[in-house]
């Protein structure tokens, strides 16, 4: 990726793919960065992406009341996402630290991050939480180069356990488990999903219910790591070096 143009979420490039010249607007969030924090004026180039695997270099034309139009490029489909689908499936964290997860996520190449709230979990998912994490999904493909947004959502833990595939490798964190190691995942083996419980660990009635769907239980060493340490390290065993 080029290094010389910051990045900004243009989810309209879609509209024009293959060719050049296409004229689209940045607003909001996005025209704020580029005017206000980076002092953009007409003549400044960026990079543009539209979430959904595409990208396209530009130029600013002219901005007026908060809406900046910029001209592209080609516009074209270049993808940094992984090899290996990985979804990681966590419980809440407390508030304010599942920023770090999901920038992390977005940063490794996970496919997505689904949210649970667990049987002893704190936190409740609202609608004002998914809209922070997406605003956090697209900062962080702005900064790492992801042309495609890592989809966040909230689902109940019963449809994970029954609604992953079976095919995929299915692993449910949990002390006291068999010790995981990256070789009890094949080289070929190209979906993976790893759920982390919450602070107060599982229940066993939870344990019973991944272990009757099919899930297996893995230990992650003798030291209890936090949620976020434990999804991001079992994220990063499984990805790096799979691109
Ligand atoms: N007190 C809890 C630990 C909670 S840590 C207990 O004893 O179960 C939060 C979550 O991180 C756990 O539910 C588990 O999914 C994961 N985790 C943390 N450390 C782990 C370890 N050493 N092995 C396996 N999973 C771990």
């Amino acid at each position: 990726m080029s290094r010389d143009f910051r990045r900004f979420y243009c989810p309209q490039l879609a509209d024009s793919e293959g060719t050049g010249g296409a004229r689209v607007e940045l607003t909001g969030e996005e025209a704020h960065h580029l005017l206000h924090v980076l002092r953009a004026r007409v003549g400044t180039r960026v990079q543009l992406f539209d979430g959904k695997g595409r990208q396209a270099e530009a130029v600013v034309t002219h901005s007026a009341r908060g809406c900046v139009h910029l001209e592209c490029g080609e516009i074209e489909r270049i993808s940094r996402e992984s090899g290996r689908r990985v979804v990681l499936a966590t419980a809440l964290p407390r508030a304010g630290r599942e920023r770090f997860l999901v920038e992390k996520a977005v940063e490794l190449g996970v496919a997505e991050v689904w949210f649970f709230e667990a049987e002893r979990g704190v936190a409740r998912c609202s609608s004002g939480f998914l809209k922070k994490a997406e605003r956090t999904v697209i900062e962080a493909s702005k900064q790492c180069g992801r042309n495609t947004l890592m989809p966040v959502r909230c689902r109940p833990l019963d449809e994970i356990l029954s609604g992953t595939p079976s095919t995929a490798d299915r692993w449910i964190a949990h002390p006291g488990g068999p010790f995981w190691s990256p070789d009890q995942t094949g080289a070929e083996a190209t979906e993976s999903a790893v759920l982390i419980g919450p602070e107060g660990g599982f229940t066993e009635s939870e344990i019973g219910r991944a272990r009757s769907s099919g899930w297996k239980v893995v230990s992650l060493g003798p030291r209890i790591l936090r949620i976020e340490t434990a999804a991001l390290a079992f994220a990063a065993a499984l990805l790096l070096g799979r691109d």
